[in-house]
């Protein structure tokens, strides 16, 4: 896509948000699966409501139901099965919490959570059960964030993280970044966002040139777990968001069903090469209450990962990793 001129109109994104799907049945019906509406759960069952925006649903394939996009934020039965280990705060976020809506694990980087906002509701999400509400920076008040990062100058990279960062309007995400840039230690900024990938047309003339104007190196940490993902449309806004000065990268999580397969991880490689973004990390699921139907064994990703080293130049091979509460950084598997 080459950066449209400040005078063409773009349709708002926040039109594209709102219209988002929120019902299970009329999703189905769309895809030619209505005769499968027998097994959908009555709706709030799983206190974790189902959010698809229109464009991920025209990317699903017709009459499928064991289509990859569809599998990712279908709700279904499997998600009451409680299993043993699988808990509400897998990953131990309350307890790194500094301050709300500021997650300190990592040496020299925080994530700070912008909002708990998220254009769609990923059925294996592991911030499902996260208490957002109680999120000051959720609140869009920053004062406390900004104060803690000010604080500890062995910060140098803050992560805007979420929810989803990119939910914020442009104008208040510069708002946080005005206030980061009089923090003298931060030297880099990162943004962890599926809705390049969810809803591309938040990435808009005006988000870019936010981004173009930063004063630090910019990493834009995208979230795609299968290529069919990544269609002309998603590229092109990869591309863009690359061109607007951001190095782009890629990180999926390891899904039994979606893309526990060397050929669809290769693909996807491939595909967010084609989009100038590469690889970064590939996780394996965090265990979450409600998502153990998606869990692929450490063996099984071992040698999925064994697959693509061997068939990929190293730049297309992500990290294989989990994440362990306590640890230091995420842990290699
Ligand atoms: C994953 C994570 C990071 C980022 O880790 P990198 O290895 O630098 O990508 C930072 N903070 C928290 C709390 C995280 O969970």
């Amino acid at each position: 896509m080459i950066p449209a001129s400040p005078f063409t109109p773009q349709p708002d994104w926040r039109i594209a948000w709102r219209n988002a799907l929120t019902e299970p049945l009329p999703l189905l019906e769309r895809l030619g699966l209505g005769h499968l509406a027998g097994q959908l759960l009555p709706a709030g069952d799983t206190g974790f409501p189902m959010r698809v925006p229109e464009s991920y649903v025209r990317r699903m394939r017709h009459g499928d139901p064991t289509d990859p996009l569809l599998r990712q934020v279908l709700p279904g039965a499997a998600e009451l099965v409680d299993r043993t280990g699988y808990v509400d705060d897998a990953v131990g976020d309350l307890a790194a919490r500094r301050t709300p809506g500021v997650i300190h694990k990592y040496h020299g980087r925080v994530l700070l959570i912008a909002t708990g906002a998220c254009a769609v509701n990923c059925r294996y999400c592991f911030r499902r059960h996260f208490p957002y509400s109680e999120e000051l920076a959720a609140r869009e008040r920053w004062r406390a964030a900004l104060d803690y990062i000010a604080s500890d100058a062995s910060i140098g990279e803050v992560i805007l993280s979420g929810g989803d960062p990119l939910a914020l309007g442009t104008a208040k995400l510069a708002e946080l970044t005005d206030g980061l840039a009089r923090i003298g230690h931060v030297r880099q900024l990162r943004i962890h966002s599926r809705l390049p990938i969810v809803l591309p047309e938040r990435v808009d003339n005006g988000l870019l040139a936010w981004l173009r104007a930063l004063p630090w190196p910019v990493a834009v940490v995208v979230h795609a777990n299968h290529g069919n993902e990544i269609d002309d449309e998603v590229g092109d806004v990869l591309l863009a968001l690359r061109q607007a000065g951001a190095t782009m990268l890629n990180q999926a999580v390891l899904l039994a069903g979606v893309n526990d397969d060397a050929d669809v991880l290769a693909t996807l490689s491939e595909r967010l090469y084609g989009a100038g973004t590469l690889p970064y990390y590939l996780h394996l699921l965090d265990r979450v209450r409600g998502v153990g139907h998606f869990e692929v064994d450490a063996g099984t990703a071992r040698q999925l990962h064994a697959a693509l080293l061997a068939r990929l130049p190293g730049y297309l091979v992500p990290r294989l990793v989990r994440e362990i509460p306590g640890e230091r950084s995420k842990t290699p598997l």
